[in-house]
């Protein structure tokens, strides 16, 4: 499970987001922001050369590896002879990890490609029934966005969303310097765990339309972002609606979305 020395180097390629880490140090204290609690499988996203990788194996779990990069996923097969029945060649975007992993529960973690980060946010929320514990680096911004409360400036869709069904905590920040190549900007650790009860009490769909609707229009107050929903004037009637969306917490937007929902 060393480096093989006669295997080459990835080359970094930019269109996927590629910054490997070359701290172990920092690979170390990822992985183990991991609880291990809930679950006995771990997926790995773009696991890269396996700097994360050789941490997550050492755990007393199944690590499942996914990543798009041919050349990643040669250098893997290379390196980590134990590994390889569980590197799925995928986009982590398109692929049916429900079918993948059926019933069974498992935790996400990566040093994520930061240009894709949202997304896999989005689509790991899609999937939340099987996913008790999401930890892993994205760019600091994006990680500090996801963790943020209302009045933050940063407070947004992400940080609803996520919110609204785990706990999220921003760990510890990771310079530029210590990933090659280097990327431009700092880099963030977080850890969401999923709420004991995290079936909202209201219609779930509704909630998300209601959360992205409100901050498509960020400087607008609730009222007039949500024009489209045809309410009644007494329903607008309610001071929540004078409020811009990132004045409300998670708690509030999920009242709201009760009230549109007995209107409509
Ligand atoms: N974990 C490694 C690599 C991080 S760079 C390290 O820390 O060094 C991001 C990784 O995500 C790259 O290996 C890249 O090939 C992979 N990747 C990019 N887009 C992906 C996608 N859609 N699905 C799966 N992996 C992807």
């Amino acid at each position: 499970m060393t480096n093989n020395p006669n295997q080459h180097q990835v080359k970094a390629k930019k269109h996927l987001g590629q910054h490997f880490l070359n701290d172990e140090s920092v690979a170390q204290k990822i992985a183990d922001s991991l609880t291990l609690q809930g679950y006995k499988n771990i997926l790995e996203i773009g696991p890269g050369m396996g700097v994360l990788t050789k941490y997550l194996l050492k755990k007393e779990v199944t690590t499942y590896v996914i990543e798009i990069d041919s050349e990643s996923v040669e250098y893997l097969k290379a390196n980590y002879l134990n590994l390889a029945p569980r590197i799925i060649e995928k986009d982590f975007l398109k692929y049916d990890l429900n079918a993948f992993f059926k019933q069974e529960n498992f935790a996400i973690i990566g040093n994520f490609p930061y240009n894709i980060s949202s997304q896999i946010v989005f689509k790991a929320l899609e999937m939340r029934n099987q996913i008790p514990e999401f930890s892993g680096m994205f760019q600091k911004e994006v990680a500090l966005r996801i963790c943020s409360n209302k009045g933050s400036k940063v407070y947004g869709i992400l940080s609803v969303l996520v919110q609204a069904f785990y706990k999220a905590e921003y760990l510890f920040t990771v310079p530029p310097n210590v990933f090659n190549p280097p990327p431009k900007v700092d880099s963030g650790v977080l850890r969401l765990i999923r709420k004991t009860d995290y079936s909202l009490p209201c219609d779930e769909k509704l909630f998300f339309k209601t959360v992205k609707t409100a901050f498509q229009q960020r400087r607008k107050t609730i009222r007039n972002s949500l024009k489209t929903f045809n309410l009644s004037d007494n329903l607008k009637a309610n001071s929540i609606f004078d409020k811009r969306p990132e004045q409300l917490s998670v708690q509030e937007f999920i009242e709201l979305t009760q009230w549109i929902e007995n209107e409509i």
